[in-house]
């Protein structure tokens, strides 16, 4: 008999693998963090003699789903300003709310943004946002994956006084992350209209110098392009190409307002684009052109952008937001098919992420994974498991999520996080918010 931590059994395993092979009365083994096997539960009862068995019965166990962008701690804003033109959501609500926060308020809601994700399924994110260092210690210390990056811009922000500060500070976070096996650090130009393009081509050389992934967000609105054309005479995914941004190192948020060239030159340069079809719904954005995007091959992940624009962090809802909406735009029900939305929220994002180990199971592996409760009156009958992952399932199924084997939510608990305090903590923030404009 071979030794493993755990032994979990499920009705279905949903791999993500090259076959996208789906396994019926299946079992995974958990060693040190890894995948150490993957098969029919029968054997698999055989071969291994487990420290601890999760017997999940009528449950079905996928990867942990890959948020491909999003702004944690814009949690503390959720619901607070809705419904509004998008320019004055943003300098007459969200800008005024953020000069409010400070790093206990942005630990705070960082917690609450992990603690959403987790009950939902996430494992790991891809965030940009001020004070990161402050989120990505909360997400480290809680157990999740993430791609970080503080934001760029050519003016003060909360996380950066002075705007000549913003590369070196990079430049010191990015050391204290090396080596962390959980948070990677990214350079993150906030934008092309909060930059300028000697800005933008200093961040691609330091992203190439300290061989680091870049994001960015990039051609959101028809706005964004109308500005940067009077500005700069051309669009920005062209000056973003011109300041060396574009590569497969890079994850560009959005990409709504995109020409048929500009698609093939993402394609050719195989940079990855994070689509988060909520939040440019929501902010009446556009709808980003990712059927035809899918089909010249450009990388695609799945992202919920910051919960003020949302207003949920929850990648089933994103998935299920994602397949509609393209189907609905292009009048075509074959656009966007499950598989294809499922593939975008898991493996779409190990590429947006840069980490390609992440977004699937299989043996050697990471064990970061998710499960659901099959017996969901939503959940059943049950012909097409990733039918259901994208069009029934809630993401309020999840009964377990666990990192690199450590399991961070269960049935309501959460283990890394205290999770009454948590709740103290944001009444406190609530009230405070309410008084601000
Ligand atoms: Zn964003």
């Amino acid at each position: 008999m071979l030794n493993c931590d755990i032994l979990i059994s499920a009705e279905v395993i949903v791999t993500q693998n090259a076959n996208r092979d789906i396994l019926y009365q299946a079992a995974l083994a958990v060693t040190g963090g890894t995948i150490a096997a993957l098969g029919q539960r029968v054997d698999l009862e055989k071969e291994y003699q487990p420290k601890r068995v999760l017997k999940l019965g009528k449950s079905l166990l996928m990867p942990g789903l890959v948020n491909a962008h999003t702004h944690m701690p814009m949690t503390v804003m959720r619901g607070k300003a809705d419904d509004l033109p998008l320019m004055d959501w943003l300098n007459g609500h969200i800008f005024p709310l953020e000069r409010r926060l400070d790093p206990h308020i942005i630990q705070v809601g960082t917690e609450l943004a992990c603690a959403e994700m987790l009950r939902t399924g996430a494992t790991a994110f891809c965030d940009m946002y001020l004070n990161e260092s402050t989120i990505y210690r909360t997400a480290d210390r809680i157990g999740l994956k993430a791609l970080v990056g503080e934001g760029i811009f050519n003016f003060p922000t909360l996380g950066c006084e002075n705007p000549a500060d913003a590369l070196p500070l990079a430049r010191s976070r990015a050391e204290e992350l090396r080596g962390n096996p959980r948070i990677r650090y990214s350079i993150a130009p906030h934008a092309v209209y909060t930059t300028t393009p000697e800005l933008l081509a200093a961040c691609a050389g330091l992203a190439r110098e300290l061989e680091l992934p870049l994001q960015i967000h990039l051609a959101e609105t028809r706005s964004e392009t109308e500005q940067c054309l009077k500005l700069y005479g051309i669009r920005p995914l062209e000056l973003a190409c011109r300041a060396g941004i574009l590569g497969p190192d890079t994850t560009i948020a959005h990409g709504v307002d995109l020409t048929e060239e500009e698609m093939d030159l993402l394609a050719e340069s195989a940079t990855v684009v994070a689509h988060n079809p909520r939040s440019n719904m929501k902010l009446a954005s556009g709808a980003a052109p990712i059927a035809r995007m899918l089909e010249k091959g450009v990388p695609l992940g799945l992202g919920t952008d910051g919960a003020a624009s949302n207003n949920t962090l929850n990648m089933f809802a994103e998935m299920s937001a994602c397949a509609l909406l393209h189907k609905h735009v292009g009048q075509e029900s074959t656009a966007l098919p499950a598989q294809s939305v499922l593939d975008m929220a898991t493996l779409g994002g190990a590429r947006a992420l840069h980490r390609p180990e992440l977004g699937s199971l299989g043996i050697g592996g990471p064990a970061d994974l998710t499960a659901l409760d099959l017996a969901s009156p939503n959940l059943l009958p049950l012909y097409s498991p990733v039918s259901h992952l994208v069009y029934a399932a809630s993401g309020h199924e999840v009964i377990l999520t666990m990192v690199d084997g450590n399991i961070l939510y269960e049935n309501g608990k959460f283990n890394s996080i205290d999770y009454p305090a948590l709740l103290r903590e944001v009444a406190e923030i609530n009230v405070f918010m309410q008084k601000q404009n």
